[in-house]
């Protein structure tokens, strides 16, 4: 399985790509709770907590997450 997440900016002006996630298939804790992300585009700061593999799947559309 090779399927691909895109994480971008949610304000949709902006629409900055932060990272790309390949799905695993196994529904790991990502650990991206001591991550902060900045956009350099719209200048948001932001903390990805608590987030799973499932979640990203659940919440993404058409390959695409928005944070
Ligand atoms: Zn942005």
């Amino acid at each position: 399985m090779d399927k691909k997440i895109e994480i971008r900016c949610r304000n949709g002006h902006c629409n900055r790509l932060f990272m790309n996630y390949y799905v695993t298939g196994n529904d790991v804790e990502l650990n991206l709770g001591g991550f902060e992300l900045k956009c350099e585009k719209c200048k948001r700061v932001l903390r990805l907590k608590n987030y799973t593999e499932k979640l990203l799947m659940e919440q993404s559309v058409k390959g695409v997450f928005r944070v």
